[in-house]
């Protein structure tokens, strides 16, 4: 069944070339065991390598059942290992993190058997090398002979045709290499059993054929007795190791030696840390110099802010600011978004502040006096060193300029409830909803342009000479104007009564409003008919309260969004669009000396980050390589029991991923913990405010390429050398 025909190993050495042995030519059969002696470095080990297809030959040709192995590819020996060879070395070979177990369900499992069918050939195998007691026992536990018998036992269970052993008993005691040579007789007979040994005597009870070989040649071949010719060669069933127990045994080698899933673990961990702490900090400094700057048409710049309108250009109505409100950033909406950039001056009898407009529900406190509990009162913002001469003001009573020229009331008296304390020049004035949507009229008005038609003395003309003022009063029937009497324009008999249209336009609509011209006035009737004072208002065109609050609340048209978190602002425009509403984000039109130092500071992220993850790779590589080196033994073991460099890949794979994603699930939790203040660190809980979910999908993404390259750099050096050599190396 196997036969050499002048087989010539040589060994190339630095361009020496040495010879292992020299034109052998045996012949070997089923039922034959085989003692094989010689002195030391006379070629045996060489001989029972190239047998084992564990090495390749230069010279010659060896048949297995009748077929050349010559042209054999690494691959094909490896499916010849798997089919007809099972090894027995002198240092065991056996993976010493595992159980006895452990160790002879490895070679099952590597030829495709099933974990339950391999279960009961284990059992059936460890009762009968009698080391079923101690089937749970780690291999680095057992004596010798304990060891050996793992081994012959590992040899039998893939119930290979020829069981190779080099010098089995060598590092064993007298009475153990007597048991164990005992039992490799017992458990092969129906096996071509090959053994090396420099020690004849203990073997020669049960030998059938003796060779000795001296400088790389066969001296002799003798038979010792006969051996049983009949023995039927079974049929073996061996096939590609199951993808679930490729994932087993590799969640197995993850945690089988502690400390070398400890130390990687920790390596990931430093990676994902390290990929955290870099991209936050650059995320941070980036954010930093995008909302830096000004604009020369927003007092309100803050990078909460959202500018938004519809693309159908209607006015927006309750159930969009519904749909608005529900996304899970947005924070308030300011419907009438001019506002917010509109600043307003409060008068006391002496002094006078100024601020821009915001909402005294955005109040959480104040410095001084109280939060406004009545549509009337106002918070008004100081600098500290004003603070000490101007604290008598709280509860005093103020105007606010402007609108008590043109809202309702003749003085648009409030109340200062409290003040806020500021460091930033940002003066502000926090007002009612009440008060907000008075100045929103206001504000709306001065955006609209007017212009008034009605019939005068020479037929249709327009109202010139006034100064297109539109006031309300309440002394103004509902549909009604009241407009100057000029008697060479407009006397009163013949404008009375007449038609009055008032054209409306702003940069969101325009329309005809039409009214009757109630009456028009003079001095002397003025403050009868309209209610105000002459000297102020002369000029104006008035309409009633209902009327003009019709005029200027048409809707609105654009609003502002104000985000809790601005980091995800972007977030949450994608959101808005979504909703069909144009937007404009304040930190994107604001300008300064953000420019130049944006890009750069870009410029400078992607490389930084680049080197960073670059350096990262091969910290880790070297570090996880180091740690690996302890592997390597186990990887060539595989190999050596069969395991093809895709299985041996696979499995290597596949514990760094298991340990990759541990770590990765570590830094998550922590970073969670953390955001929910279980875990106190104000430095990460800040940096993690700048990381987004794709963020961390990029750190995620990172990590796993490293690996899977850290993996077939690592695999690559391993498959350099074939299974012997690597082998060879590590012991
Ligand atoms: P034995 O097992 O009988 O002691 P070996 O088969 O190990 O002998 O060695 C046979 C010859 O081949 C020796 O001369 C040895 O120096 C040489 N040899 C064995 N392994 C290698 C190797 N990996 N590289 C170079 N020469 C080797
Ligand atoms: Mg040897």
């Amino acid at each position: 069944m196997l036969e050499l025909k002048n087989v010539s190993k040589f060994y190339y050495n630095k361009g020496m070339v040495s010879s292992g042995f020299t034109k052998v030519s045996l012949k070997f059969n089923v039922g034959e065991f085989v003692a094989i002696t010689g002195e030391s470095g006379s070629g045996k080990s060489t001989l029972l390598n190239v047998i084992s297809g564990l090495d390749s030959y230069e010279e010659g040709e060896m048949y297995i059942f009748g077929n050349e192995t010559s042209h054999y590819t690494e691959k094909d020996y490896e499916i010849y290992r798997k089919k007809y060879i099972g090894n027995i070395f002198q240092n065991f070979n056996l993976v010493n993190s595992y159980t006895v177990y452990q160790n002879v369900e490895l070679i099952l499992l590597l030829n495709g058997m099933k974990k339950k069918e391999a279960k009961d050939k284990v059992i059936d195998i460890l009762k009968k090398v009698d080391l079923f007691r101690y089937k749970n026992k780690k291999v680095s536990k057992l004596s010798g002979g304990q060891k050996q018998r793992v081994a012959i036992a590992r040899a039998l269970a893939s119930d290979t045709p020829i069981i190779l052993a080099d010098e089995p008993t060598g590092n064993l005691d007298k009475k153990s290499s007597e048991s164990v040579l005992k039992l490799l007789h017992e458990v092969s007979q129906d096996k071509l059993v090959i053994v090396v040994t420099h020690n004849y005597d203990q073997i020669e009870e049960y030998v059938t054929r003796k060779i000795t070989m001296h400088d790389g040649r066969v001296l002799e071949d003798k038979k010792i007795k006969e051996y049983n010719k009949d023995i039927e060669i079974a049929k073996r069933q061996y096939s590609n190791i199951r993808p679930f127990n490729k994932l087993l045994l590799g969640i197995r080698n993850t945690f089988n030696i502690p400390i070398k899933f400890l130390l990687i673990t920790f390596v990931y961990l430093f990676v994902v840390f390290a990929l955290f702490f870099a991209y936050a900090a650059f995320s941070e400094a980036d954010y930093d110099s995008d909302i830096f700057g000004y604009s020369y048409f927003f007092n309100n710049t803050s990078d909460k802010r959202i500018i938004i309108k519809k693309n159908d250009k209607t006015a927006f109505t309750d159930e969009d600011y519904e749909k608005i409100n529900k996304l899970s950033n947005v924070d308030s909406i300011v419907k009438n978004d001019l506002l917010v950039d509109q600043y307003i001056s409060v008068s006391l009898d002496n002094y006078y502040f100024y601020g821009n407009v915001y909402n005294s529900k955005e109040l959480k406190k104040v410095d001084y006096g109280e939060l406004p509990t009545n549509d009337n009162e106002i918070v008004i913002t100081m600098a500290p060193y004003e603070y000490d001469r101007k604290s008598n003001i709280v509860g005093s009573k103020a105007i606010i300029d402007d609108l008590h020229n043109y809202t309702t009331k003749q003085d648009y008296e409030i109340i200062i409830s409290g003040i806020v304390i500021i460091d930033d020049y940002d003066y502000k004035v926090y007002i009612s909803d009440k008060i907000q949507n008075d100045i929103g009229n206001y504000v709306n008005k001065q955006n609209t342009s007017l212009n008034f038609k009605f019939y005068s003395i020479s037929g249709e003309s327009y109202l010139y000479g006034i100064n297109n003022e539109i006031i309300p009063s309440s002394k103004v029937p509902s549909g009604r104007v009241v407009i100057p009497d000029w008697s060479y324009v407009c006397p009163k008999s013949r404008c009375k009564d007449k038609e009055f249209k008032l054209h409306v336009k702003t940069i969101y609509y325009e329309y005809d409003k039409y009214f009757t011209v109630s009456d028009t006035y003079s001095k002397k009737t003025f403050n009868r008919l309209t209610g105000y004072n002459y000297d102020t208002y002369n000029g104006a065109i008035f309409i009633n309260d209902n009327d003009y609050n019709d005029l200027f609340n048409k809707g609105y048209y654009q609003s502002s969004v104000f985000v809790k978190n601005p980091k995800e602002a972007r977030d949450t425009i994608s959101e808005l669009e979504a909703l069909d509403i144009k937007t404009l984000y304040l930190p994107d039109v604001i300008f300064g000396e953000g420019e130049t130092f944006v890009r750069i500071m870009k410029i400078v992220k992607v490389v930084v980050i680049s080197v960073l993850i670059f350096v990262l790779f091969f910290i880790a590589y070297f570090i996880i390589r180091l740690i690996l080196k302890s592997r390597n033994i186990y990887y060539s073991t595989i190999r050596i029991l069969g395991a093809s460099s895709k299985t041996t890949n696979d499995l290597l794979n596949i514990e760094l991923l298991i340990m990759s994603h541990i770590s990765y699930i570590i830094f998550i939790a922590f970073i969670v913990l953390i955001n929910y203040k279980i875990i106190k660190s104000p430095l990460i809980y800040e940096l993690s405010s700048y990381c987004k979910l794709s963020h961390y999908a990029i750190m995620y993404v990172v990590l796993m390429i490293m690996t899977l390259l850290i993996a077939s750099r690592y695999s690559r050096k391993i498959f350099k050398n074939s299974a012997m050599n690597a082998y060879r190396e590590e012991v």
